[in-house]
């Protein structure tokens, strides 16, 4: 891309730092009052402030947005997975681990005993739910806060994935 060369009183930089400034100041004073006003449980004009109070105040989301997964059940309350392996040979980021086992139902040849997903180093990427042919899994929980204090507490077990 052709960048337009900058003018003499550009160069300078003194005056696109005062216009920086001034931008800033006049959100300041614009949007202190604002807070101020809304503090006292007065309603301001849509569009002027954008600060959302979190976590007292929250934005619904969009019905499609990826959060955190969650695995569907069976009419029994078994998981629907069938352990195909799938999301585990999708995942870019190689964060599913699924250990498989004989399922009791004689119809059904598989199942998990195991299926862990590190929501560390998740991209949240929604591919292991695109590629599931059981519709096994799904991003929809609108749990977005997954913070842990440790790595471990990142990845998230099969029952909590159930639950
Ligand atoms: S959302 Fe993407 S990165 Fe996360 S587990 Fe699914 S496939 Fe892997
Ligand atoms: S793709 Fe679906 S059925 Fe296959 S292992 Fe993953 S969650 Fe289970």
């Amino acid at each position: 891309m052709n960048q337009r060369p900058l003018n003499l009183i550009e160069k300078l930089y003194i005056t696109e730092v005062a216009r920086g400034l001034a931008l800033t100041a006049k959100h300041f004073f614009v949007n202190f009052p604002r807070h101020v006003v809304r503090g006292f449980g007065a309603k301001v004009g849509k569009g002027e402030t954008v600060t959302i109070e979190y976590p007292e105040e929250r934005r619904l989301f969009s019905r499609r947005l990826r959060t955190r997964h969650r695995l569907m059940k069976r009419a029994d309350g078994s998981p629907r997975c069938v352990a195909c392996m799938m999301c585990e040979t999708i995942c870019p980021a190689h964060c599913i681990h699924i250990i498989a086992k004989e399922n009791p139902d004689p119809n059904i040849e598989k199942m998990p005993s195991v299926f862990d997903i590190d929501i560390g180093v998740c991209v949240f990427c929604g591919y292991c739910v695109e590629a599931c042919p059981e519709d096994a899994i799904r991003m929809d929980t609108g749990v977005v806060e997954l913070a842990s204090y440790t790595r471990e507490g990142m990845i998230y077990r099969m029952d909590q994935l159930l639950a």
